[in-house]
């Protein structure tokens, strides 16, 4: 999980919470909901916004079927994700319904 700033000049990752996948599969993933509730109930004491997801895919760093479905529920989330097999990693968001790619900026 991702929580940082939503600024003028983009999104700002400030913190990131590892959650385990409930599924313990390499193709699908299900956060723990304790543990996102816990991660995001801290990190609004800490003034920090959920800003988006992290996670990798044995495939291209591309959004599954999975992902683009669930990306329509939580709009305005960054999905980073991370090719486990060629190493790219790449961030989309989904904004009214239309998918875009993010350029990463690594401070
Ligand atoms: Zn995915």
């Amino acid at each position: 999980m991702l929580f940082g700033d939503v600024a003028n000049e983009g999104i700002v990752v400030r913190k990131v919470v590892m959650a385990l996948n409930k599924l313990h599969s390499t193709e699908r993933f299900e956060m723990d909901p304790e543990t996102a509730f816990e991660a995001i109930t801290e990190a609004e004491k800490e003034g920090l916004d959920f800003v988006g997801l992290f996670h990798s895919h044995p495939a291209p760093a591309v959004p599954s079927t999975i992902d683009l479905k669930f990306m329509k529920l939580w709009a305005d989330a960054v999905w980073l994700i991370l090719s486990s097999t060629d190493d790219n990693l790449a961030a989309y968001q989904m904004k009214a319904s239309e998918l875009r790619e993010i350029t990463i900026i690594v401070k």
